[in-house]
């Protein structure tokens, strides 16, 4: 048995694909026609089968995986019922219904969901309240009477507390995205806010997964509620293409880069493990010519908001994303999906993929992973009921190919799209000039011009010989296997890249007593490196050589041109073609291998899951009696419910 959902109730109800239409649910006409508006053809299946129920008023527990249309599910059976009460008793000054979500990104997503299914209901307004915003707004539109509130648990609470928030009329209430919910710590908010609600009301609970603890909160609010569960076979969209490309660590910006310049792709969603990974990332890419931004959870809300819209509007192209930062966006043009780091479990993976291919679209995802992770693919594979099909490298000539194309495409388009009297004129006179000079000749060197003295095309890196045997080993030993396990400053290996490096040399060596410690300490800082970037350090008795990033940002060139090692300026500049000779004096600098989650093997942790039940705790850097209980148990339960042998 392969189904997702571990749903034990006995008044299971298990939908096949819906045939019904939107207009034989029951609900009212207004509605109907912000469907036909919105362009909605069918009900998805969560929708056709929790929709009717609560139409009839009964509680109800929605199962689905992301994707699946919850929101709707919800929404628009509640404004049917509100509409059709309004127009009985006119229209209602208090909440009416309210819906708690995770996030303040879902909150909004909600409200807005909610705003455009109530487009022809009159004196109909949504509010959504949410932490890291001023109170005033939201305070006004509580006192202007909203008939929808939408928010986070802990900005409800405080509205609770403070007494702005009137519930005594609350005739339905939503937790929506409930597990994500839990896992990020809401158990007690939800408990103290479904207290806080008068007993006669509806609630509806939706979530992607069944973990024990919404259980416990199914039981203890609703009301003999109806457990609506959707297979995940109709989620994942067949509409994604799965691919996955094996990679170690230090080649993946590279991949990354050949892939966005390979494919045709609109937006992108890079994930990563950890926030600090989402902004290195970042940087990189925009080193690399390409609009990105990160997204995480330590970024205000206000600005992560700003970055969705950024992407949703073209303005930017790529977001780097850590899983809870991204959960549930929903941005159209999002056309790949890049697994820069490989997700948790399969579950994530699933939350992942699903923010491409939205509204219908095609959507491509990508999943780096190493040897020693391939074995997962089988578990991704049986959660996505698709095949995961590999892919290779894009090749030099293909990035190159590309690179042609685009730029003749721009000669192409500045000849049929702008008016070049003026430099026409210019090039007469300058070959009329210069008759040795051929045609061909001058168009070369005003191309050249155009690109503004950049390569136009990728050249394969150097890598010293010395350093290719390393990589090789490292290679055949899977990535990292041991390195976290020793935890110390170890001979170097796959991840100090080679390739898009190269070898710089600073002025300080073994006669200014300096340790490959304050060297990466201090180019780290000052050039804004993460671990991964620096590369092999050879001490030398007055200079070192130090390999980094062949490309440095103009920002990196000046932060480390003042930089000074023991009070001495450093005067990086790029060593002349010199290689290190003696792969015995390369030190590894720092004990930094471990900083992007890599500790125990990445590959590792899906195994230790499967002997623990608990590397969900070992990731959060806590054992087991860290959150074995309390709000967050709710996902390490859910791994016990019988999913875990899918690993
Ligand atoms: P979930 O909460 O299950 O993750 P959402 O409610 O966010 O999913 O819906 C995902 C996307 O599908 C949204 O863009 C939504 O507008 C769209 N959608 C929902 N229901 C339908 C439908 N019946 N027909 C077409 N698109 C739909
Ligand atoms: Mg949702």
């Amino acid at each position: 048995m392969s189904s997702d959902m571990p749903v034990n109730s006995t008044d299971d109800k298990t939908t096949e694909e819906p045939t019904v239409a939107f207009s034989d649910l029951g609900l009212d006409a207004r509605v109907l026609a912000a469907l036909a508006d919105l362009g909605y053809e069918k009900p998805s299946p969560i929708q056709a089968a929790t929709i009717p129920l609560l139409l009839e008023g009964r509680d109800v527990v929605g199962l689905a995986q992301t994707g699946t249309g919850k929101t709707a599910a919800f929404a628009l059976p509640a404004l049917s019922r509100m509409a059709e009460l309004a127009d009985l008793n006119g229209p209602a000054h208090t909440p009416q219904i309210l819906v708690l979500a995770p996030t303040r990104e879902l909150a909004l997503q909600v409200a807005e969901a909610f705003t455009s299914y109530a487009k022809y209901l009159p004196d109909f307004t949504v509010l959504p309240v949410y932490g890291g915003s001023p109170y005033g707004p939201q305070l006004a539109g509580l006192r202007r009477g909203a008939q929808v509130v939408v928010g986070t648990p802990g900005r409800v609470i405080d509205h609770i507390n403070k007494g702005s928030l009137d519930l005594s009329n609350l005739q339905y209430m939503v937790l929506d995205e409930a597990d994500e919910m839990l896992r990020m710590g809401f158990a007690e908010e939800v408990d103290k806010i479904l207290e806080a609600t008068p007993e006669e009301k509806q609630v509806a609970l939706f979530s992607a997964t069944m973990p024990r603890t919404i259980r416990r909160i199914a039981s203890e609010y609703l009301r003999d509620p109806q457990e609506v569960a959707v297979k995940s076979k109709q989620t994942t969209g067949a509409n994604i293409t799965q691919r996955f490309l094996q990679v170690m660590g230090a080649h993946k910006l590279d991949a990354m880069t050949r892939i966005l310049e390979s494919e045709e792709f609109d937006g992108v969603i890079a994930f990563v493990r950890t926030k600090m990974a989402t902004e290195d990332l970042t940087d990189k890419l925009k080193a690399r010519g390409f609009t990105a931004a990160a997204i995480n959870g330590d970024i205000p809300q206000q600005q992560r908001e700003r970055t969705v819209e950024n992407l949703r509007s073209g303005k930017i192209d790529i977001l780097v994303a850590t899983d809870v930062a991204a959960r549930g966006l929903d941005v159209e043009r999002i056309s790949h999906v890049i697994n820069y780091d490989i997700p948790h479990d399969t579950e994530s993976y699933v939350h992942r993929i699903g923010r491409t291919g939205r509204a219908g679209r095609k959507g491509d995802a990508i999943l780096f992973m190493t040897p020693r992770e391939k074995y997962l693919l089988r578990a991704i594979e049986k959660a996505t009921r698709q095949s995961v099909t590999q892919m290779q490298l894009p090749s030099l000539d293909s990035v190159n190919n590309r690179r042609i194309q685009k730029f003749t495409d721009r000669i192409d388009a500045t000849i049929t799209g702008q008016d070049l009297t003026t430099f026409r004129e210019i090039v007469e006179g300058f070959a009329a000039q210069h008759e040795d000079l051929d045609h061909l000749e001058i168009a070369a060197a005003l191309a050249m011009m155009a690109q503004g003295g950049r390569p136009l095309l990728m050249t394969e890196p150097v890598i010293p010989p010395s350093k290719k045997a390393r990589m090789e080993r490292d290679r055949d030993r899977g990535e990292r296997g041991d390195r976290g396990d020793r935890g110390e400053r170890g001979p170097r290996r796959g991840k100090t890249a080679a390739e898009g490096n190269a070898m710089y040399r600073i002025a300080v060596g073994r006669r200014n007593r300096v340790q490959p410690g304050s060297i990466v300490g201090a180019l780290a800082n000052e050039g804004g490196f993460n671990s991964s970037e620096i590369g092999g350090i050879e001490i030398r008795s007055d200079h070192t050589l130090v390999e980094l990033p062949a490309e440095l940002s103009k920002d990196q060139w000046r932060a480390l041109s003042k930089t000074r090692i023991g009070g001495e300026p450093i005067n990086l500049e790029l060593d002349s073609g010199r290689k290190p000779h003696r792969d015995d004096d390369f030190e590894r600098g720092g004990d930094r291998g471990d900083r992007g989650g890599f500790r125990g093997g990445r590959g590792g942790s899906f195994n230790d899951r499967k002997r623990s039940g608990g590397f969900r705790d070992e990731r959060r850097g806590g054992g087991d009696k860290r959150f074995g209980g309390g709000s967050r148990g709710g996902r390490d339960r859910f791994s016990d419910s019988g999913r875990r042998r899918d690993y």
